[in-house]
C-alpha cells in the first residue's frame, strides 16, 4: 500500500478542506446573491411594466376623452355637423398634439363632413369598423395601416409603413339619437413613444425590452416582433402584477388600464434575458470561486509550511527509530522539541532505545557466556561419556577389554560366523602358579605382573586381535580365523614363548598356559565355544604349564 509522509497527509487534508469549505461558502454565497438580483430584476420588470402600463393607460384614457368631450360639442348636438366651430376645435387640437394624423366629422351615411386639414372631406368610411364601432359607443382599437390616409401624410423616417391607432365617439343629438361618429387617428409612433420613454425614464437596463400586447397575446410592438404570438400571456397580469421566469427570459407583465366605455385590452409585457439579468450575480460567484480557489492555494501554501514544522520533529524522530532498528550504536533522539507531546516521546524513544540497547548487550554478553559454558560442559560430558565409555569396557587394573566387553565380542562374532561363514578362535590364557607370586612377592607385585601381563598381549597381537582380562590372572584373545589355517595356534604359540622370555621386574620368569579354541557355525552360544578353550587350558595346567594346548 502506498504511503505518504505526514507532511503531505496534513497539507493534502488541509489545503482540500478549505478550498472545499470556500467553494461551499461561495457556491453558497453565489446562491442568494443570484436569488437576490433575479428577485430585485424580477420587480425591477414588474414597477416599470406598471408604471409603463399606467402612463399608457393614462395617455389613450386622455385621448379617448378628447374625441368624447368633442363630440359632445354644442354644434354637433344641435346636429350642425358642418359648423366652421367644430373645425376650428379640431384644427385646434391636431395641431396642440402631434399625434393626431387625422380628426374628422362623419354623418351617419359614413361621409366624411369636415376634417381637420381637410384630409378625407367627402370620401365615405362606411367600412371602417372605427366608424361601425363608434356608431354604438366610445372605441378605441388595436393599431393598424390606413392606405389613404397615408398617402396623404409624410412618411416615416424609417420607410415602415404609417400605423394608427383609432378613436371614435358617437355623436349623439338632444334627442339621444346618433346622428354622427367623430372619429380620430392618432400616430402609433406615439403610442411607441409613451412606452418607450417610460422604459427608458425607469432607467433600466438597455436589454430591457418593453412589448404591447393585445388580448389574444399579439405582439403590437415592437415592430420587429409585431404579429408574433405571445404565448406566455398571464391569466390574471392585472390582478396579480408580478414576474415570471419563462423561455430563459425574465418577464413581467402589466394590464394597461382600458379607457373608459372601450373595450381595449393591452398588456405591458416587460422582459430582460435571464443571462443579464443574473449577470452581477454570476460575476459576483466568478469573483468569490476565484478568491476561494486562491485563498485554497494560500491556505495549501500555509498549510505545507505548517505541515513541515510540526512534521520535522515527528520525521527525525522515525528516522532515529529507524537507525536503532538497523542497529546503529549512539543513536540520539532530538531532545530540544517545540511541541510538548514531541518532545516527550522523543525522551522517551530515547530512554527505551538506551535501556534495550543496555539489555541487547547485557542478553549478548549472557549468550556468550552461556555458549562458552555450554561448549565447556559438552566437553567435559564427551570427556565424562568417554570415560564412562572406558569404564565400561575395559579393565581398570590392566587397561585391556573387560569381561563384558568380551561377552559381547563373543556375541558379535558369534553372529558373524553364522552370517558371513567369519571365523574366529579363542584363547584362554592362564598365569602359571599366580598364587605363588602373590604369596612370595605380595598383591601389588602381583598386579604389577598383570598390567604388564596385559602389555605383553597387546604388543604380541594384532590390532585386529582382541585382547581381553577374563578374571583373576586369566586373560582372553579373539582372533580371526580362516579354515585350513593354522594363526591362533600359532599366535597362541608365540604368545607362551614371548611371555616366558620377558623378564618381569622383582618377579623374574612368569610363564602362561593357554587353551586354544576355534568357533563352530554349529555352536548355539559363545558358552560352548569358552567351554571348549577352558578344557584346553586344563590340558594345558595337566600337561606340564607353559604350554599351548589346542582343539580343532
Ligand atoms: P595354576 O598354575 O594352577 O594356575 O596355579 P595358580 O596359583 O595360578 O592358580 P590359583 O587359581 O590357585 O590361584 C590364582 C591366584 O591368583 C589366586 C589369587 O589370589 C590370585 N589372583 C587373582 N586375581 C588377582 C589379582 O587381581 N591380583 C593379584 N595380585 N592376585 C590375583
Ligand atoms: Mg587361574
Ligand atoms: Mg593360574
Amino acid at each position: 500500500m502506498f504511503k505518504a509522509s505526514l507532511r503531505s497527509h496534513l497539507t493534502l487534508w488541509f489545503g482540500g478542506l478549505s478550498l472545499l469549505t470556500l467553494l461551499i461558502v461561495g457556491a453558497y454565497v453565489g446562491h442568494i446573491a443570484t436569488e437576490q438580483v433575479r428577485q430585485a430584476s424580477g420587480n425591477a420588470l414588474s414597477d416599470a411594466a406598471r408604471s409603463t402600463a399606467a402612463l399608457l393607460g393614462l395617455q389613450l384614457r386622455e385621448r379617448q376623452q378628447d374625441i368624447h368631450l368633442l363630440s359632445r360639442e354644442s354644434h354637433l348636438v344641435r346636429g350642425e355637423l358642418d359648423d366652421p366651430d367644430i373645425l376650428h376645435s379640431m384644427e385646434l387640437r391636431s395641431q396642440a398634439r402631434a399625434e393626431y394624423a387625422w380628426m374628422g366629422v362623419v354623418d351617419l351615411d359614413g361621409r366624411v363632413r369636415q376634417a381637420a386639414r381637410g384630409l378625407l372631406r367627402n370620401q365615405s368610411v362606411q367600412a371602417r369598423p372605427w366608424f361601425q364601432a363608434g356608431l354604438r359607443g366610445p372605441y378605441t382599437a388595436d393599431p393598424h395601416e390606413a392606405v389613404l390616409l397615408a398617402k396623404m401624410l409624410p412618411a416615416n423616417a424609417g420607410g415602415e409603413p404609417l400605423r394608427f391607432i383609432d378613436f371614435a365617439a358617437p355623436i349623439v343629438d338632444g334627442d339621444g339619437r346618433v346622428i354622427g361618429v367623430l372619429g380620430a387617428h392618432a400616430h402609433w409612433n406615439w403610442v411607441t413613444g409613451i412606452v418607450e420613454s417610460a422604459v427608458v425614464r425607469s432607467g433600466s437596463s438597455p436589454d430591457i425590452e418593453v412589448l404591447i400586447v393585445n388580448e389574444d397575446g399579439r405582439i403590437l410592438y415592437p415592430e420587429r416582433l409585431a404579429g408574433q404570438q405571445q404565448t406566455r400571456l398571464p391569466v390574471h397580469a392585472d390582478s396579480r402584477p408580478g414576474w415570471s421566469v419563462d423561455d430563459d427570459y425574465l418577464s413581467s407583465f402589466a394590464l394597461v388600464p382600458p379607457p373608459p366605455d372601450t373595450d381595449l385590452s393591452w398588456y405591458i409585457a416587460v422582459r430582460q434575458p435571464l443571462a443579464s439579468a443574473l449577470q452581477p450575480a454570476r460575476v459576483l460567484l466568478y469573483k468569490l470561486l476565484a478568491l476561494g480557489a486562491l485563498g485554497a492555494c494560500l491556505f495549501t501554501a500555509v498549510a505545507y509550511y505548517l505541515a513541515r514544522n510540526l512534521s520535522r520533529p515527528i520525521e527525525q524522530l522515525a528516522r532515529a527509530a529507524q537507525q536503532v532498528q538497523i542497529h546503529h550504536t549512539g543513536v540520539s533522539f532530538p531532545q530540544h522539541q517545540p511541541v510538548l507531546e514531541i518532545a516527550q516521546l522523543s525522551q522517551s524513544m530515547q530512554t527505551m532505545t538506551d535501556s534495550l540497547l543496555g539489555k541487547e548487550r547485557e542478553l549478548e554478553d549472557a549468550n556468550a557466556l552461556l555458549e562458552a559454558t555450554v561448549a565447556q560442559r559438552t566437553a567435559a560430558l564427551t570427556q565424562a561419556n568417554a570415560e564412562l565409555l572406558q569404564l565400561a569396557t575395559h579393565d581398570a587394573l590392566t587397561g585391556v577389554h573387560n569381561r563384558g566387553r568380551l561377552d559381547e565380542k563373543l556375541v558379535e562374532c558369534t553372529l558373524l560366523l553364522k552370517r558371513t561363514q567369519q571365523g574366529f578362535a579363542l584363547l584362554l590364557i592362564d598365569a602359571d602358579h599366580f598364587k605363588s607370586i602373590n604369596d612370595t612377592h605380595g598383591h601389588a607385585t602381583g598386579d604389577e605382573v598383570l598390567v604388564r601381563l596385559a602389555q605383553l598381549l597387546r604388543r604380541l597381537t594384532r590390532a585386529t586381535d582382541f585382547v581381553a582380562r577374563y578374571g583373576g590372572e586369566e586373560f582372553a584373545v579373539v582372533v580371526p580365523h580362516s579354515e585350513g589355517e593354522q594363526g591362533p595356534q600359532v599366535l597362541a604359540q608365540k604368545i607362551c614363548d614371548g611371555i616366558a622370555a620377558t623378564h618381569f621386574d622383582v618377579v623374574g620368569r612368569v610363564t602362561v598356559s593357554i587353551g586354544v579354541a576355534l568357533a563352530h557355525a554349529s555352536d548355539p552360544d559363545a558358552a560352548a565355544l569358552i567351554r571348549r578353550a577352558d578344557a584346553q587350558l586344563y590340558l594345558a595346567k595337566q600337561s606340564g604349564r607353559n604350554r599351548v594346548a589346542f582343539a580343532e
